[in-house]
C-alpha cells in the first residue's frame, strides 16, 4: 500500500506491505481522505518526528474488514479522530482529557496519510462514527478539528450575550469562528492577511485587519467594558498585545496555539484585570459528538476551506500549507 512519510525535510511517498487484522478486533480501513492539521505541520516542521513517520490524524475512510462488537459494518464510510482518554485517571477527572497518558498513547496506526489503516475496536467504540450519505468527505474531515474548537468553547464557560475576538483566521480561526456562531455567542476576528480577513467577513464573521485594532477596541469599549473572551488562535508572538488590548477586566484568554518564542503572559495584567488564562488541547469523546452534529446538521459552515491535493502531491499541500498560499488542504487518498 502507498504511505506519505516523512524523511529529513521532505515527505515521500512509500509502498509499504498492506495491513490485515491478524485476528485483531477492529478494522481496517482504506482511506478516503486526510485532512492536513496544523499539528502535522508543526511535526513535521520542527522534526518532532521520526524519518517513516506517517502524519495524518483527519480521516475518511471506507471499513473494509471489520471484527467488532459495534454496529459498523464493511462498506461503512467513516469517520473517526486518533486519541481515547482513559476516563480514569488524575487528567481525566478533572476534565483534561487530552494530557492523560492512554489519549497521548492510542492512535490510528500508520496515520491518515496511507492507503489503508488500522482502526482499533476502542476507536470504533468511542471516537468513529458513521458518516451520512449527504455529507461530503471534505466536510466531514473537519471533525476531529472543530471537536477541538468545540472543547477550547466549553472550557472558556461563556454566559449568553458574550463577545468573542479570534486572534488569526488561519483555517482554525475560521472554524473557531464558526464555532462560536453556531454555539450562541457573538464573534469578531482579525489578522494581518487581507485574503483571510475576506473570506472571515464573507463567513459571517465581523473582522478587521489587526492594525486597526484601536479603532476596534474604542468602537468595543463604547458598548461593553471590551471582549469577553480572546481566542489566540495565531501562532504569533504579537498576538499576545492584542489580546491584553482588548480583553476586558475578568475576562478570559484562551490559548490555541504554539508562538515561536513562548512569550510569556504578563503577571500585572492578569493579576490587575483579574484575567483568566487557559490552554486548550484536543477533543473529548463528548467533544466529537458535539462536532459530528454541528457538521452533519450543517450548523457550521465549512465549505470554501479546504483545498484538495492528490497524494502524490502531498508535499505541495505541505509547501502551500506552510507558506499560507491556501487555508486547509485535504489529501484526496
Ligand atoms: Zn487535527
Ligand atoms: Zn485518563
Amino acid at each position: 500500500m502507498k504511505t506519505a512519510q516523512v524523511k529529513q525535510d521532505k515527505i515521500i511517498l512509500k509502498e509499504v506491505e498492506n495491513i490485515k487484522l491478524c485476528g485483531r478486533k477492529g478494522a481496517i480501513v482504506r482511506v478516503r481522505g486526510c485532512g492536513l492539521c496544523g499539528s502535522d505541520i508543526v511535526k513535521f516542521r520542527e522534526k518532532l518526528v521520526p524519518d517513516g513517520a506517517v502524519l495524518g490524524h483527519e480521516i475518511v475512510a471506507d471499513i473494509i474488514e471489520i471484527d467488532s462488537e459495534t454496529e459498523f459494518q464493511k462498506g461503512d464510510r467513516i469517520v473517526t479522530s486518533h486519541h481515547i482518554p482513559c476516563g480514569e485517571c488524575v487528567y481525566c477527572r478533572h476534565g483534561n482529557v487530552s494530557m492523560c497518558e492512554h489519549f497521548k498513547k492510542t492512535n490510528i496506526f500508520p496515520g491518515g496519510f496511507s492507503e489503508y489503516v488500522y482502526v482499533s475496536e476502542e476507536h470504533l467504540k468511542n471516537v468513529a462514527q458513521l458518516v451520512p450519505e449527504n455529507i461530503t468527505d471534505e466536510e466531514i474531515s473537519f471533525y476531529e478539528p472543530l471537536g477541538c474548537c468545540v472543547r477550547a468553547i466549553k472550557r472558556c464557560g461563556l454566559i449568553n450575550g458574550d463577545k468573542v475576538l479570534v486572534v488569526g483566521l488561519g483555517s482554525i480561526g475560521l472554524l473557531m469562528g464558526e464555532g462560536i456562531k453556531a454555539m450562541g455567542y457573538k464573534v469578531y476576528g482579525c489578522d494581518l492577511i487581507e485574503d483571510r480577513i475576506k473570506l472571515a467577513s464573507e463567513m459571517g464573521i465581523e473582522s478587521f485587519n489587526s492594525r486597526n485594532l484601536d479603532s476596534f477596541n474604542e468602537k468595543i469599549q463604547a458598548v461593553s467594558g471590551g471582549i469577553d473572551a480572546v481566542f489566540m488562535t495565531s501562532g504569533a508572538d504579537k498576538a499576545l498585545d492584542v489580546a491584553l488590548k482588548v480583553v476586558r477586566k475578568g475576562g478570559k484568554i484562551l490559548v490555541f496555539s504554539s508562538t515561536p518564542n513562548n512569550a510569556g503572559y504578563p503577571n500585572n495584567e492578569i493579576y490587575y484585570k483579574e484575567l483568566t488564562v487557559l490552554g486548550s488541547y484536543s477533543p473529548s469523546p463528548q467533544d466529537l459528538k458535539d462536532s459530528f452534529e454541528m457538521i452533519t446538521q450543517r450548523k457550521v459552515n465549512v465549505k470554501n476551506l479546504t483545498t484538495v491535493y492528490p497524494l502524490e502531491k502531498i508535499q505541495q499541500a505541505f509547501d502551500d500549507t506552510i507558506s499560507n498560499k491556501i487555508f486547509k488542504a485535504y489529501i484526496k487518498i
